[in-house]
């Protein structure tokens, strides 16, 4: 039941376009160009930096946008961003997913913004006001910030009852790109899964799969500096978030993304390529739990292997490879050990990513045969380290006696000479009910990291320095992607 994901984020697109007449733009590359203090893409905002900032190139196609629109492919596995920890645990943090964004470059604020996102929501996709809450920015004296009246203002002018308008402080409704980068006080739509009436005002914001966040409005009015003080920006920009995946949940009457037609073909074909009783959702005993979390780990980590090689990021050994070899690994184990299937099992799953992302993001089909390659390549390079490490981990286990906490010196043997990263390690013990001290592991991991920083330093100084790349009309087009500026006919 319900709209098909594709109608769901073409709607999205139309609406702003056609209606609201923004420019739709197809979205970046998962890889960041030229903006040293990203790993991922991790909103569609990213490659608009420049303009919040003023610092676009003012003869730049960039300069010139106003009112845009597009659907952007996301990563959040690493860096301010990482929600690497929640995947497979919750329903609906994925490492990538698509971000339905809408911007004005100082056009129209926050009036406008609001209304034309509860108009979509209310008028278009017909969500019941009444499971809708909103927040805004309380307000910080530490950084001499008051609260955002104005928006909390706009929406009960909308219509939206006093009690779902909640404000909320610094840490829910202050978005920042990163620890420097533009940012701003925001509202935020969330919506109530369970309804019926009764107030959920107290579930907002906390983690609670009742009650989710859909969609972030940002109000772009500062840089952050290196320094930690906020500049204030030449112009006042909007910049809105959606999360497609969560959207789709609620429009075809889901509780988990993983229910929807986004991942119902994934989770389709690995119950094809490993039998058993195939995805239970997340009811279950202990040991299926722990199965059904599998498939939900193999089928985000897939999308985002699949996203990421197409845009030519690869497992592999610095910045953002390491995080993607981070996900290959998890997967192959999970693929290995909790749904004991065969070798070459997460390769097969690429067609089916294909299959459901292939249209809106031509690069995939594109690349298809060598996401493929490059996973089975990688798949057959762990493998035998998997086994060696999983014999490692059962032989000091049993060596351990009644004692619960796990030798760091192991643990830190495995991450250093097998390559297994260490939040993958505390999976396979957590399943046993054993602990990692992870204050320790920690402190060595940063060392660690501190050390290869400084040795990639000096490496560096030898290089030139990278340039800030600005995303034009031309670069988008040599990128293979169309480009469209006629305005379709107004439609669901
Ligand atoms: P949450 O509080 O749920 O972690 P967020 O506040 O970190 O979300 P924003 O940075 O505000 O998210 O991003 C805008 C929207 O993108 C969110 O409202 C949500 O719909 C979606 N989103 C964010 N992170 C994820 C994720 N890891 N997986 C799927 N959708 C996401
Ligand atoms: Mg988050
Ligand atoms: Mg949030
Ligand atoms: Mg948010």
């Amino acid at each position: 039941p319900g709209p098909a994901a594709g109608q769901v984020r073409e709607a999205f697109l139309r609406f702003f376009q056609g209606r609201h007449r923004h420019r739709r733009l197809p979205s970046a590359s998962v890889r960041p160009r030229g903006d040293p203090a990203l790993l991922f893409v991790n909103a569609g905002m990213n490659q608009f930096k420049p303009i919040f900032l003023g610092t676009a190139d003012p003869r730049s196609e960039l300069a010139r946008y106003q009112r845009v629109v597009n659907s952007q492919k996301c990563v959040r596995a690493g860096g301010k961003h990482n929600d690497l920890e929640d995947v497979g645990r919750d329903t609906y943090h994925h490492t990538f997913f698509e971000m339905l964004g809408s911007w004005s470059f100082g056009d129209y604020f926050k009036e406008e913004a609001c209304s034309m996102a509860w108009e979509l929501l209310t008028k278009i996709y017909e969500i019941p006001q009444d499971r809708l809450y909103v927040t805004y920015f309380g307000g910080d004296s530490s950084l001499g910030l008051s609260a955002d009246e104005e928006s909390r203002d706009i929406w009960l002018s909308l219509g939206v009852c006093p009690s779902h308008v909640l404000p909320f402080p610094l840490k829910e409704n202050f978005w920042e790109m990163g620890d420097t980068g533009p940012c701003g006080p925001c509202t935020e739509i969330h919506y109530d899964h369970i309804g019926g009436g009764r107030n959920a005002a107290a579930l907002v914001n906390q983690d609670n799969p009742d009650v989710v966040e859909i969609w972030n409005l940002v109000f772009m009015q500062y840089d952050r500096e290196a320094s930690g003080s906020l500049r204030p920006l030449p112009q006042h920009h909007v910049d809105t978030g959606m999360g497609l995946e969560r959207l789709v949940t609620i429009l075809q009457g889901k509780r988990s993304n993983y229910d929807t037609d986004l991942f119902t073909p994934i989770l389709d074909a690995i119950h094809k390529g490993c039998g058993g009783p195939g995805y239970q959702g997340l009811v279950g005993k202990a040991d299926v739990k722990c199965m059904n979390m599998a498939y939900r780990v193999v089928a985000d980590h897939v999308r985002a292997l699949s996203v990421c090689i197409a845009d030519g990021v690869y497992p592999g050994m610095s910045g953002a490879e390491v995080v993607l070899r981070r996900i290959l690994r998890r997967a192959v184990r999970f693929c290995s050990e909790v749904l004991h299937a065969p070798p070459g099992l997460l390769a097969s799953l690429v067609p089916a990513v294909v299959g459901i992302l292939g249209d809106t993001y031509p690069e995939l089909r594109k690349n298809e045969d060598q996401i493929v390659t490059i996973i089975s390549e990688n798949e057959v390079a762990f493998l035998s380290s998997l086994q060696r490490g999983r014999r490692i981990i059962d032989r000091t286990l049993q060596q351990m006696g009644p004692s619960k906490l796990f030798p760091v010196e192991v643990a830190w043997s495995i991450y250093g000479n097998l390559g297994f990263p260490l939040d993958l390690i505390g999976l396979m013990l957590e399943e046993k009910g054993i602990q990692l001290d992870w204050e320790i592991v920690n402190k060595l991991a940063q060392e660690d990291a501190e050390k290869k920083a400084r040795s990639q330093q000096t490496e560096q100084l030898e290089g030139s320095a990278a340039q800030l790349d600005v995303h034009s009309l031309a670069q988008l087009q040599r990128d293979g992607v169309p480009v469209t500026n006629d305005i379709p006919k107004y439609a669901y």
